[in-house]
């Protein structure tokens, strides 16, 4: 693939000249800021980036692109930690300009431009007492996360983002503007739901929205290593507790504030504050050296992670499942792994590994080939990032990740009986994108 060079990019700006596109090439103030990404080392020296405005200037780029066999990217909130909305001198499409949300109450859908953030979405659904299943952290893009098939803390209530979907706006390599839906376009609209970002560039989307009348209940809690016995207690149990309106995170991770490894815990409850507390009780009972847990709009449920998704250092996603019940011994395994990890690499602070127990009774219900998402299945996502500072690491976090994965799959994934009875255990928006 050729190189975009200087004249090709003044041929691009001459071409979108009449547009609201902007064209930033390198010798542009912006150009720097435009290439930055969450994860420092999926950085790459783009040809241009094209900040566009609209479908039809979507389309106009893709097709000056493959006409030229220059490489495309879409460049979505930019969270890939694997570089997949980088290139190395093709063009990006950024679609952060692409932003508007509008909902329709009678009608009880939202649309949203695919560039849009998850904040834009649950504040315009909330302005009319709705919900979207979203992601859980709302700096991500709309369209970002929805392609790979979407959890969110409703996901419990209503399955993922993508069973969610009503139709699509895509523009396809050829440049090509279609919609996509169950009536129309509907293989590309099968292949839109969990593998979209291979597809074309989306970009509208429409969801379904759901009443969320009430406030929330959440938080995080951070515990010492001594209550993982406990924690591990109670998650076992959450199978059978669970009614959909709750969700459970634990893990591990090592705040900056912090000298070691701690036991972190987000709690969701969609009802209110006397039901979530019973709910629970076994674990707010254990004593947390900090909890945050508290009543909010729903909206601001998906902020408090939002320390995780911050940009700077170099970064890596892993991912894998787990099937409950998790032996204590195993966790206490992880724990000494990770700590060890912490205390040989300082500066790998932010670190987690998260036990995301998101009740997956609505998600089974859609038949597996019913989408291209290949994750469905009676386990339980784990996700983690690594972060570090300093590019010699990149080898060495990399294959730490992988072998912590490993050995969560292999001891405590939905694997150890042999084969999995749906999909392919990992969520592909964690591993690899
Ligand atoms: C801290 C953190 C927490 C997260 N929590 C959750 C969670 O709760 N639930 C969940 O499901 N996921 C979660 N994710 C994963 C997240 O949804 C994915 O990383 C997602 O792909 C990010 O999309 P983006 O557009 O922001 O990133 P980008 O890097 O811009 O895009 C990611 C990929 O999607 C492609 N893409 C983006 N927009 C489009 C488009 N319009 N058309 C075609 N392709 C496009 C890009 O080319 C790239 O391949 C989390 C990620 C982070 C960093």
């Amino acid at each position: 693939m050729p190189f975009l060079t200087y004249p090709r990019a003044l041929q691009l700006k001459k071409e979108l000249c009449e547009t609201n596109a902007q064209v930033i090439t390198p010798d542009d103030e912006n150009y720097e800021e435009g290439i930055t990404r969450f994860n420092e080392s999926s950085e790459r020296v783009a040809g241009a980036i094209v900040l566009v405005t609209s479908t039809s200037e979507v389309s106009k780029v893709v097709s000056f692109a493959t006409k030229r066999y220059i490489p495309v990217v879409v460049q979505g909130g930019g969270y890939s930690t694997s570089g997949a909305s980088s290139t190395h001198g093709g063009i990006v499409i950024n679609l952060s300009k692409m932003s508007k949300v509008a909902v329709d109450p009678a009608s009880r859908t939202l649309a949203a431009q695919a560039g849009a953030t998850w904040a834009a979405v649950d504040n315009v659904a909330a302005s009319s007492g709705l919900a979207v299943v979203g992601c859980t952290v709302n700096h991500t893009s709309v369209a970002g996360t929805a392609l790979g098939g979407g959890y969110g803390w409703l996901t419990g209530r209503h399955s993922l983002i993508i069973d969610n979907l009503l139709s699509i706006k895509m523009v396809l390599a050829d440049g090509r503007v279609v919609d996509a839906s169950t009536t129309e376009n509907t293989d590309l609209f099968w292949a839109a739901r969990g593998a979209g970002q291979s597809f074309g560039v989306a970009t509208e989307l429409v969801f379904k929205a759901h009443r969320q009348p009430n406030r929330v209940f959440g938080g995080c809690l951070y515990y010492t290593i001594d209550k993982l016995p406990q924690i591990v207690e109670f998650a076992n149990r959450f199978e059978q507790l669970s009614t959909g309106k709750e969700c459970l995170f634990f893990g591990f991770t090592a705040p900056i504030l912090m000298e070691t490894t701690m036991i972190i815990v987000i709690a969701f409850y969609n009802g209110p504050s006397p039901e979530a507390e019973k709910f629970f009780e076994p674990i707010l009972s254990l004593g947390p050296i900090v909890n945050e847990t508290r009543m909010m709009p729903y909206p601001q449920i998906n902020t408090l992670m939002n320390g995780a998704a911050e940009y700077g250092g170099r970064k890596r996603f892993g991912a894998t499942n787990i099937t409950l019940p998790l032996q204590v011994e195993f966790l206490e395994e992880l724990y000494r792994d990770f700590d060890k990890i912490i205390k040989t690499y300082p500066r790998v602070n932010e670190t987690v590994v998260v036990f995301q127990l998101i009740p997956y009774t609505e998600i089974i219900k859609v038949p597996s080939d019913a989408t291209a998402f290949a994750n469905r299945g009676k386990y339980y996502n784990v996700g983690s990032i690594f972060c570090w500072n300093f590019p010699e690491l990149d080898k060495k976090m990399g294959s730490l990740q992988n072998d912590m994965m490993k050995k969560i799959r292999e001891r405590a994934g939905a694997l150890q009986g042999g084969k999995l009875d749906d999909g392919v255990g990992v969520y592909a928006n964690y591993a690899g994108t």
